[in-house]
């Protein structure tokens, strides 16, 4: 008989949906002593760094920055256009829209709720339906999570701003990219958005701690309107500040201005299209490897459409459960740490990869590799040639 030997000694991976990989150009840029705050190199480096971060998110508009995660971005933009009693429309793909939901009950805010399950995109049918019934503009922001990172659907946000355009109505797009900026095709202003919220630690390869809301002239109109905004949620001085400090109504998050300054250098470098582009292939290999899987009847992608699968996150069920048990097994036997099933109706028959930011090639094989002896591990039934199905994709 052979014996266990664990096998995880050596470089780890954490292949889960965020925090995600960081490159050493990002560590290494935040491995200094603390910067002055008052004047110098931090101070100078901020025009640049918000002018590169409405590069990535497509505006010519506004970006506040805040120290919070995308919990906190969450809260901040809904904070400054959304008054107590005022109505916001969420239709959900996925746990991360109940969770923006939630955020706008918390703040007085009247939620409709569409929820389409954890399977599906939007049908565009019943949000229509809802804001025709909406006859006085009761609504007045639809809260629109892009990728939704707990079932790995993308939804069609272009198709939404043509919705709200055919039928006149006036409320605000606010758009949720916190798993899908720097990962799939996202553009702002060339998709009528009018607020964008989302975090570092995703594509952005930054360690959790910063989040952005990016708003347009319509967004800052109804700011504009509001009876009062939270002082530290306003993302009017953050966005405009006179004084430094006023970027983040107080002390700067100085080390993870570096992280996100070397992230940026990185995205820009490769240009974003190839950013994209990358994601993309490397989520179609992984596709391929998932769809040979499926043909042993144990496992299947979350998302049967491609066209509404995230190429940063990807949503796996099983059959049978034992998600538990096969992320236990890459993490304590291979190193390679897995997502968790999130507000799936039951936990342990989901799991998640995740391949966003500072991902390539070979990292996508080890990914494929770990789960692919994990199953065997478990003897979990597959399809044969996984691997040889993904090789095929990035080999073309
Ligand atoms: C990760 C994520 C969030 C929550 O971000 P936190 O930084 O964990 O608060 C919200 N929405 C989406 C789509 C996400 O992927």
């Amino acid at each position: 008989m052979t014996q266990t030997v664990a096998l995880s000694q050596g470089r780890t991976y954490l292949a889960i949906p965020g925090p995600s990989v960081m490159p050493d150009a990002v560590l290494q840029a935040m491995h200094r002593p603390s910067p002055n705050i008052y004047d110098g190199e931090l101070i100078d480096m901020m025009p640049g760094l918000t002018r590169d971060l409405c590069r990535v998110a497509g505006t010519k508009h506004n970006v506040a920055i805040y120290i919070a995660n995308g919990h906190g971005t969450w809260e901040a933009a809904l904070s400054n256009v959304i008054a107590p009693g005022e109505t916001v429309l969420a239709p959900a793909s996925g746990r991360f829209t109940h969770g923006w939901a939630e955020m706008a009950e918390g703040i007085g805010a009247k939620v409709q709720l569409i929820d389409f399950g954890t399977s599906s995109a939007w049908d565009f049918d019943r949000i229509a339906d809802a804001l025709r019934a909406d006859r006085n503009h009761q609504i007045k922001a639809v809260l629109a999570v892009h990728v939704d990172t707990s079932s790995s659907i993308r939804n069609d946000i272009p198709a939404l701003r043509r919705l709200l355009d055919d039928l006149q109505h006036p409320a605000l797009l606010m758009a949720d990219c916190i798993a899908s900026l720097g990962c799939d095709r996202f553009e702002m202003d060339g998709w009528g958005v009018d607020v964008t919220v989302a975090a570092c630690q995703k594509g952005l390869m930054t360690p959790a701690g910063i989040g952005f809301v990016f708003f347009n002239e319509k967004a800052q109109t109804k700011r504009a309107t509001m009876p009062r905004v939270s002082h530290y949620w306003d993302w009017q001085p953050r966005a405009n500040p006179d004084l430094f400090y006023q970027y983040f109504n107080g002390t700067a998050p100085t080390h993870h201005l570096y992280g996100l300054r070397a992230a940026l250098d990185l995205i820009h470098a490769e240009g974003i299209e190839q950013v994209w582009a990358r994601h993309e292939r490397l989520a179609n290999a992984i596709w391929a490897a998932c769809e040979t899987w499926a043909e042993g009847g144990m496992l299947y992608l979350n998302v049967a459409d491609r066209a509404f699968r995230s190429h940063a996150v990807t949503a796996l069920r099983l059959t049978e459960g034992r998600g538990t048990a096969l992320r236990t097994f890459t993490e304590t036997r291979l190193g390679l740490t897995l997502g968790i099933g999130l507000g799936m109706e039951d936990y342990d028959s989901c799991f998640r990869l995740g391949h966003m930011g500072h991902i390539n090639g070979q990292m996508v094989m080890a990914i494929l590799g770990g789960v692919e002896t994990g199953m065997a591990a478990l003897d979990i039934s597959r399809g044969k040639g996984a691997l040889e199905a993904a090789a095929a994709v990035l080999a073309a």
